[in-house]
């Protein structure tokens, strides 16, 4: 076995609801620093399994474990060492960056630097912006802050690039890298397969609860290249992204 680290064990996790099960015997480890993708389409089980490890369902049956901790049985020691991004909420309207970082930062009992938090998202400069003036990309930069405010040593992300323009998103993409480069470890959803490409370590691939596949990206694209699959047509060397980047630039537009 290599020298890494297992920081999340997830084992033979069932979750039912009623008599239909969601996650059906669910298998997986992610070690210390990597970015690890959930990827499947609508209803596979993926807000159900990172749920449990969040603390925030119970399982039916099974294991999940983050950094030697049964989430089931000590939650509350969990929630101190990760970092959850939540999407919007109303009453953010009401109050400035540095205020809604502030009041997340209650929760915890140690006093985070929060212009440090808002530098490393870069939004120090919108400090005493109010929220309904952001945008999108900023608006998502700002839940990766509050998901921050505890120092954890996890970091769940929920599709963090849905509804941004392309700028935008790899804007985010270089935020979460950097994320990462400085020690954490990363559980995301998306539905963006070129995000997962470019960004996950490696990735699960869930189907009806189950995990048909799991492997680097690079591995996964081998083994069906391996196996004979072709694309119909062949392949271009640019896509319409890229021209569109080409086009407009790469900088940030934050109207
Ligand atoms: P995904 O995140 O991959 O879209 P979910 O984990 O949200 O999948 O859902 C998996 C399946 O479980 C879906 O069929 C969904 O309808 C069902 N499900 C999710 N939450 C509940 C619930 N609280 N009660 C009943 N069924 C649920």
């Amino acid at each position: 076995m290599s020298k890494t680290q297992e920081i999340i064990s997830v084992k033979n996790l069932v979750k039912k609801y009623d008599n239909f099960t969601a996650v059906n015997g669910i298998d997986f480890k992610v070690s210390k620093g990597e970015i690890f993708g959930l990827l499947g389409p609508n209803g596979a089980g993926k807000t159900t399994t990172v749920e449990i490890l969040e603390g925030l369902r119970k399982p039916s049956s099974g294991y999940t474990e983050i950094d030697g901790i049964d989430v089931a049985k000590n939650t509350k020691e969990v929630k101190k060492i990760i970092g959850v991004q939540l999407q919007e909420c109303s009453f953010f309207d009401k109050l400035n960056l540095f205020e809604i970082v502030e009041m997340f930062s209650v929760f915890y009992s140690s006093k985070p630097n929060i212009e440090k938090i808002l530098d490393n998202v870069g939004l120090l400069e919108k400090r005493k912006s109010y929220y309904k003036t952001l945008s999108g990309g900023q608006k998502q930069r700002l839940s990766i802050a509050v998901a921050l405010v505890n120092d954890p040593k996890v970091l769940f992300l929920d599709e963090p690039t849905t509804g941004l323009d392309p700028q935008a998103r790899r804007n985010m993409w270089d935020l979460i890298a950097e994320i990462r480069n400085k020690g954490k470890t990363i559980i995301i959803t998306t539905h963006y397969m070129e995000e997962a490409e470019k960004l996950c370590d490696r990735v699960a691939i869930i189907d009806s609860g189950r995990i048909v596949k799991i492997d680097t990206p690079k591995k996964l694209i081998r083994e069906l290249i391996d196996s004979g699959f072709k694309v119909e047509k062949k392949s271009q060397d640019a896509t319409l992204e890229d021209v569109f980047i080409n086009l407009t630039g790469k900088s940030l537009r934050e109207k």
